[in-house]
């Protein structure tokens, strides 16, 4: 059913302009560098990514919980954490193009642009925006924009601790934007200034924690092929010792084929007891836990499973496109999953001028959209209206034509076998209920 097609980001960023999933930034200024904007199905398709990681960490298991701490922190925060201090890239200039590059960006010791081979000396870039609070400004009113999420959850476990009287081992998993002044952004939303995370701090003993690093790894690259990520486009690349931080006892990234070669998707992190006691030392504020049952007071250790959220829409978007020949034409289909489909069904009329299958129509769509996206489209001829859908993704669509109005039924198409099905109207609903709700 599947043809292995090697997409390229073309075909991807120009599907997403024309069909509006994603748009460059203040376009009609001639756009911002690497700032990108989620248009109308881009945005469902985002809520929909958002949604599945949030069901899978949160409302499926018992040991998590949620939180949306602010964008805004405290200066120290990013102190007790070493942003201030160590979040760097190391920038080199190309003395042949003068173009500046991340370091551990160049291909070979070679400039990426245009390959030069001499560079200045290496700097320290801090890759924090700053920002001011209030009306004065001078160096206490400096603050950041976060880099990460994670700290909102690490400055918050006391909070959440006290909220919920929670046991080892749990967790808290936060959705939120991040920003980071990348030196060299780039391919599409891959690398972004702005983006959004979906983190996990998920809190347990030292004992357990090396036996929760391996769990969680699995478990996240489980969440990927459940919907529907190809297994042979999925890689799991443990990180050598020396790209550890000092802390870490290990990090593994789940990296995904993109057309530009193998790159991260996620890290999972063991980062032993650093983060509380970081926190706790700067804050002052005493963040051990207590044993309840053998009241031994310690700083719980951590392993945290960092994703992307754009980096997984764009991910999930090139792996279900696919192109096929079908009676002699170029079918382009977006084969995403149930769950991430941003229209779920499409009702189209067969002849726009016929009043009463115009309105069966559109009263059949009224009913549909209390329950799934839904579209209703008849502005072209139906292999036009078809193959639309198909580039978009949506499961199925509803034709509805004269011969509806005398049995009372329509047609319902599948996207990917393109198989057609006449149904009652009555029926059609639970039809599509049963079809959709399957593997959600
Ligand atoms: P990279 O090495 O690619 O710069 P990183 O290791 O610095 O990434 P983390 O700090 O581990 O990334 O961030 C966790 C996740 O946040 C990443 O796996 C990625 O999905 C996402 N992410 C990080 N930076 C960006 C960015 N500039 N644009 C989009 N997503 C990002």
């Amino acid at each position: 059913m599947r043809n292995a097609v090697a997409t390229s980001m073309e075909k991807i960023v120009s599907l997403c302009k024309r069909r509006g999933f994603i748009f460059p930034s203040s376009e009609i200024y001639g756009g911002l560098g690497s700032t990108w904007d989620y248009g109308p199905l881009g945005v469902e398709l985002k809520n929909n990514v958002k949604a599945a990681w949030w069901k899978a960490v949160v409302h499926e298991r018992d040991d998590m919980v949620g939180l949306d701490a602010s964008i805004l922190m405290h200066p120290k925060t990013w102190e007790a954490s070493g942003h201030t201090s160590n979040f760097n890239d190391i920038v080199v200039e190309c003395k042949k193009c003068n173009k500046r590059f991340r370091e551990d960006h160049l291909i070979k010791g070679k400039c990426p642009q245009c390959g030069g081979t001499e560079f200045t000396e290496g700097r320290a870039f801090n890759l924090m925006f700053k920002t001011q609070v209030g009306a004065v400004a001078d160096e206490s009113s400096i603050i950041y924009l976060r880099p990460e999420t994670a700290q909102g959850i690490f400055v918050n476990f006391k909070n959440v601790l006290d909220a919920t009287h929670r046991k080892l081992p749990f967790g808290i998993a936060q959705i939120g934007k991040s920003f980071r002044n990348e030196v060299t952004p780039g391919n599409f939303t891959f690398r972004m200034r702005e983006f959004e995370q979906m983190e996990i701090e998920y809190f347990t003993t030292p004992k357990d924690a090396a036996a929760c690093y391996e769990r969680w790894i699995n478990e996240r690259f489980s969440w990927y092929t459940s919907l529907g990520i190809r297994k042979e486009n999925l890689q799991q690349r443990p990180h050598a010792s020396d790209e550890l931080a000092h802390y870490a006892k290990g990090c593994t990234d789940i990296e995904y084929q993109f057309p530009f070669g193998w790159s991260e998707l996620e890290g999972i992190a063991n980062r032993s007891d650093y983060d509380l006691k970081q926190h706790a030392k700067f804050s002052g504020v005493d963040l051990q836990y207590q044993d309840p049952v053998t009241t031994e007071k310690f700083f719980p250790h951590v392993i945290e499973p960092s994703g992307g959220v754009d980096r997984a829409t764009l991910a999930f978007l090139v792996d279900a496109y696919d192109e096929e020949e079908v009676e002699g034409r170029q079918r382009v289909v977006l084969r995403l999953s149930k769950p991430l489909a941003p229209i779920k069904v499409a009702v189209l009329p067969l002849i726009k001028k016929n009043e009463p299958l115009v309105a069966l129509a559109k009263n059949l769509k009224k009913d549909l959209q209390k329950e799934f996206t839904c579209v209703y489209d008849d502005t072209a001829a139906i292999g036009k209206l078809y193959r639309r859908q198909d580039e978009i993704g949506t499961f199925y669509c509803v034709t509805v034509d004269v011969q509806s109005l005398e049995d009372k039924q329509v047609t319902v198409r599948e996207r990917d076998t393109m198989r057609q099905e006449r149904v009652p109207v009555d029926n059609v609903q639970r039809y599509l209920e049963d079809k959709l709700n399957k593997n959600l």
